[in-house]
């Protein structure tokens, strides 16, 4: 667990501003980031022109506001999961870590009180098939996508999908693989004149060895960028409680993730809806484990979430044409100009967006009347003893923010009762 700052705490010289909302000297690192882009600082100025306030904390407890995003980094590398909880404990010896496994099914046996039991999982390991017994409980953290996937796969969802694979229902849960919610992204691209973005930048084999550079001497620049900088949070109208869309501004343009940066000056504007209404679903398609689920988010499939995309794209042109971004003359490239009308832009938003990568909701924790609760108020399966699943699954709705760090405390509140509980069964 983190510890709050007490003021005298040599790690911040006792002189945290994050006395009241924020903790420190925990395993999780938070930094701010080691660089700044001149567009970026214009597009912030812009943003205020706009009527968006200047923020330089996301995480005080109204997150309306533009500035940088805090990152997870340790003195500008990137921080995981993997180095702060698990590496520093690879030593005990009743720990033991299998990479490269995948889990196919999990199995069950009834209990002597008559109850059904998670008892282990089957997975594939080294082109080998290996059976594990779980002695007191299994937890399956695999994920929005691969726990519905493997709880399917087991016999453990909603039947009708089950038996039409062929698949014997083990325990009928209808929520398996239903509730997906996720955030969706509009990419708005605009060319830029009189800029340094990363597109030029790393066009050239010259800008390419100044950023390895930058980094290898100071850990700053470039290569100590997280995917996303300045950000902003604001209100997509003014009848909105707080802030409903969410923005990640990058000094850089690309078509898609994975393909190469376009070679063209222009910067990526791009927002989100925070509290998308668009539900969808994830089903396996086969009963092979090796086969992939067929994932439906359903964006944009309710008219409430098609007029934001079209209110959050007429934000965008309003920041981008306030005076402080003028003299980087910028041309919406994408979706382009010509499109005005709300179903213009309902449609176009749908065509330049793509995933936030936050799926959650396939496995949700719900109260005992609600038939599609699939994990119980402590992440215990319904109707089957010694299974939890622990990951950004069970949130039964999307957090309006980045889904990262609520899957931490999911997993650092899971952690706590399994240890009180096996202190007091
Ligand atoms: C490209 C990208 C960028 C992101 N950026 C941000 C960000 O900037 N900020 C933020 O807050 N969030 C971000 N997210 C979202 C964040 O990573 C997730 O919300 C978070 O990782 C969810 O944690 P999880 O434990 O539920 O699932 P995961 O982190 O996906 O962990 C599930 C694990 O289970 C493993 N697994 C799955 N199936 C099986 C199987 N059958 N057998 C064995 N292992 C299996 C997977 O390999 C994976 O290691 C990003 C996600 C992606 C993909």
């Amino acid at each position: 667990m983190p510890r709050l700052d007490n003021g005298n705490d040599p790690e911040t010289g006792g002189n945290s501003r994050f006395s009241d909302m924020h903790g420190h000297g925990g395993e999780w690192r938070i930094e701010k980031q080691r660089l700044r882009w001149d567009i970026l600082e214009a597009f912030a100025d812009a943003a205020v022109e706009a009527g968006i306030p200047r923020s330089d904390d996301f995480n005080s407890g109204d997150n309306e506001g533009v500035g940088y995003f805090e990152v997870n980094q340790k003195s500008g590398w990137r921080w995981n999961t993997s180095k702060a909880f698990l590496r520093p404990v690879l030593g005990r010896a009743n720990l033991s870590v299998w990479t490269h496994a995948q889990v196919e099914r999990l199995t069950f046996e009834i209990d002597d009180t008559g109850q059904k039991r998670c008892a282990g999982a089957v997975l594939r390991r080294q082109g080998q098939t290996i059976e594990v017994r779980a002695s007191r409980e299994l937890v399956l953290s695999a994920g929005a996508i691969g726990s519905p996937h493997i709880l399917q796969l087991s016999g453990v969802g909603p039947a009708s999908l089950l038996r039409g694979h062929g698949i014997e229902v083990v325990h009928e849960l209808p929520g398996v693989g239903e509730n997906l919610q996720d955030h969706l992204q509009i990419r708005a691209v605009f060319k830029v004149s009189h800029a340094k973005t990363l597109n030029m930048l790393a066009s050239s084999l010259s800008g390419k060895a100044r950023i390895a550079l930058e980094y290898a001497l100071r850990r700053s620049g470039p290569m100590s960028m997280s995917p996303s900088q300045l950000g902003a949070f604001s209100r997509s109208d003014a009848a909105q409680p707080y802030a409903n869309l969410e923005f990640h501004v990058q000094p850089l343009s690309l078509d898609a993730f994975g393909e190469p940066l376009h070679r063209i000056p222009a910067i990526t504007a791009s927002v989100c809806n925070l509290n998308p209404t668009s539900v969808g679903t994830m089903r396996l398609r086969s009963a092979k484990a090796q086969d992939a689920p067929a994932i439906a988010p359903n964006y944009l499939s309710t008219e409430e979430d098609r007029r934001i995309a079209a209110e959050s794209l007429r934000q965008v042109r309003k920041i981008v044409s306030q005076p402080a971004l003028a003299k980087y003359q910028p041309v919406e490239w994408k979706p382009g100009p010509q499109f005005q009308s709300d179903e213009e832009l309902a449609r176009l938003a749908g065509d330049i967006a793509s995933t936030i990568f936050h799926p959650v909701g396939t496995t949700k924790m719900g109260r005992d009347d609600d038939p599609m609760a699939v994990v119980d108020s402590r992440l215990r399966v319904r109707g089957i003893a010694g299974l939890r699943v622990v990951d950004a699954g069970i949130m039964p709705r999307i957090t309006s923010g980045n889904t990262n760090a609520p899957t931490l405390m999911i997993a650092e509140k899971a952690a706590g009762w399994m240890i009180r509980e096996q202190e007091r069964p």
